[in-house]
């Protein structure tokens, strides 16, 4: 069974993808690491930001054990990220090495801005998440504070919508709600209460398509 879990920056569908992957007992591919490695490995080797053969080569060349976590979290490498995400050339470094873990022999869940509609169309199950840019940045700011980095939640609000735009509007693989996705708004859910709405939703969702049932 492939899980497609898209949305928008911290809207919850992380937590949700892990709690999904550990239920229905598959891997998971947080996809947004790719893009923010790849990010912060051009950043780290000096890459001209707006030269997309250097930026796809660094995508192509991106070893993901060379990154901590932490590294990978920061506001600057997200800002990285979605700068690198929206050069055709460096999604399509990447796209295989997704597909290749999706379909692995018991499926998997992934998580990120175009999974349903350009690395797995075929998936299983596609949800998006979503809540109001307010109560993203909040959370995002709240997560980034705790970690000692110094921004104002104004500016947690201005990156965010910056970022958004710039997923939304790019040319190649867009981050948009997959037709056939089941659409959940986090705004006022905690995040247990959107688990379990989300797991109400996948099954749902198997329950009308008894070949795919089994994870
Ligand atoms: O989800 P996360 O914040 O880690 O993603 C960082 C950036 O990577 C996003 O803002 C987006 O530009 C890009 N991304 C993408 N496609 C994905 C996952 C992430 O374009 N499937």
């Amino acid at each position: 069974m492939i899980i497609a879990i898209d949305g928008t920056l911290a809207s919850g569908k992380g937590t949700i993808a892990r709690r999904l992957s550990r239920w229905y007992g598959l891997p998971h591919m947080d996809t947004g690491r790719l893009y923010r490695a790849t990010g912060v490995a051009a950043m780290n080797k000096g890459a001209d930001f707006d030269d997309p053969d250097a930026l796809a080569e660094v995508a192509r060349s991106l070893d993901l054990n060379d990154y901590e976590e932490a590294l990978l979290r920061t506001a600057e490498a997200g800002q990285a990220a979605s700068k690198v995400a929206a050069i055709p050339a460096v999604r399509a470094a990447l796209l295989e090495l997704q597909r290749a873990f999706a379909h692995q022999p018991k499926g998997a869940v992934l998580d990120g801005r175009d999974i349903g509609t350009v690395v797995c169309p075929d998936a299983d199950v596609k949800l998006w998440i979503d809540a109001s840019v307010e109560r993203r940045a909040t959370r995002r700011w709240k997560e980034l504070t705790e970690k000692g980095e110094t921004l104002s939640l104004e500016d947690m609000i201005a990156q965010l919508k910056e970022r958004d735009e710039r997923d939304r509007n790019r040319q190649d693989a867009p981050m948009i709600a997959a037709a056939d996705s089941v659409l959940i708004d986090t705004t006022h859910l905690t995040i247990d209460a959107a688990v379990d709405k989300v797991r109400a939703a996948v099954e749902a969702v198997i329950a009308q398509k008894p070949e795919s049932s089994g994870p």
